[in-house]
């Protein structure tokens, strides 16, 4: 097949592309460059199966493709934060060029949406079918609310002009090729371990997240996009849960150092627990579940954080 990836530059979606060059198809990445590297492609610039386009999803475009994974927006708080109205529009336009792109050439689209939807979750673990708990004003509401609306374009031309559509709902996922200031908390404690500097837990730290390696996220993207079942939404995430102050002293251990942990002011909004209820996954994507365990994914992502930071 030939498969656009929007956000192809970027952490999640380079390694998607890795996978789909591995089995034989031809890609292209469609990428403005705000958060993803060349670098992160590169080893691919020279397969004449792989194309990269700097453009932004904001802006319609053409390519005549199978299918269309859209992954473009900018996934770590500091990130969306920094540009707000720039994250709801990457969201929403993107979405809307991603479905008409797909309804003209009725090909299917593979939407990356996430665990904000559920905002700070007063169901716990989430389902897919709790309807969530988002503050549509706050500044987490350009990605939350950008998101959710971008699920509401993808169900709209799903029923009113059968577009193929999967629409997943990621949890926190780490792994090499996150940015160094990526901002997020799995890059942020391992950064701060190996360069000794203070360990940054924000709050009281016994917030939760369940964390996901890459390897196996990207394996549930490419079985949910490849059933003919299910368009989602579809939780996708390791159930493991881990409070902050867990995460930081488990990075702590692994990367060895002289840090010690502080606490910072807790981000308004900042959801209090989250934990996928993966049923539904394990049922349409063959049996899947994650098989990284915490430990071993964050001893391979410091491997590559050490080849990034001194
Ligand atoms: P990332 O920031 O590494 O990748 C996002 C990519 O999109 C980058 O390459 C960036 O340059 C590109 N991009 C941003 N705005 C764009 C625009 N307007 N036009 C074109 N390209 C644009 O983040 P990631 O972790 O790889 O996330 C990928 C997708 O998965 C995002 O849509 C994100 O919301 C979603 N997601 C990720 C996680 C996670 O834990 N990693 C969790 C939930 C959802
Ligand atoms: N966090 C932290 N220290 C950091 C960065 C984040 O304690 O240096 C916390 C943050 O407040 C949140 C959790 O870690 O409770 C996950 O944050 P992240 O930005 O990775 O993702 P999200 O909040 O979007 O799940």
């Amino acid at each position: 097949m030939r498969i656009l990836i929007t956000g192809g530059a970027g952490f999640l979606g380079s390694h998607l592309c890795d996978r789909l060059i591995a089995q034989g198809h031809d890609v292209i990445v469609l990428d403005n460059l705000f958060t993803g590297r060349k670098e992160n492609i590169s080893h691919l610039f020279s397969n004449p199966r792989f194309e990269f386009v700097r453009h932004d999803v904001i802006d319609p475009f053409k390519f005549e493709v199978d299918q269309i994974y859209n992954l473009a927006c900018p996934a770590s708080p500091p990130h969306y934060q920094y540009n707000p109205i720039k994250t709801t529009k990457t969201s929403v336009m993107g979405a809307i060029n991603c479905l008409g792109l797909a309804k003209r050439l009725k090909a299917r689209v593979f939407q990356a949406s996430t665990s904000e939807v559920y905002g700070d979750p007063e169901v716990h673990p989430q389902r897919e079918d709790y309807w969530g708990h988002v503050n549509p004003i706050g500044k987490r509401s350009c990605y939350d609310e950008g998101k959710r609306c971008a699920e509401t374009l993808f169900f709209d031309y799903h029923r009113e002009n059968k577009v193929d559509i999967r629409v997943i709902r990621i949890f926190n996922t780490y792994g090499p090729r996150m940015l160094p200031n990526d901002g997020r908390v799995v890059s942020n404690f391992i950064v701060q371990a190996i360069k000794g500097e203070d360990i940054t837990v924000y709050g009281d730290g016994q917030q939760t997240r369940s964390f996901c390696y890459v390897d196996d996220l990207v394996e549930g993207f490419i079985r949910f996009m490849n059933q003919n079942e299910f368009v989602g939404p579809l939780n996708c995430g390791n159930p493991g849960e881990f409070t902050m102050l867990e995460l930081a002293e488990t990075v702590l251990k692994l990367v060895g150092g002289r840090s010690k942990i502080v606490h910072k002011e807790l981000p308004s909004d900042d959801p209090k627990q989250r934990q996928p209820d993966i049923t539904l996954a394990k049922k349409y994507l063959d049996g899947w579940t994650p098989q990284v365990p915490l430990e071993v994914g964050l001893e391979r992502t410091i491997a590559y954080f050490r080849t990034q930071v001194g």
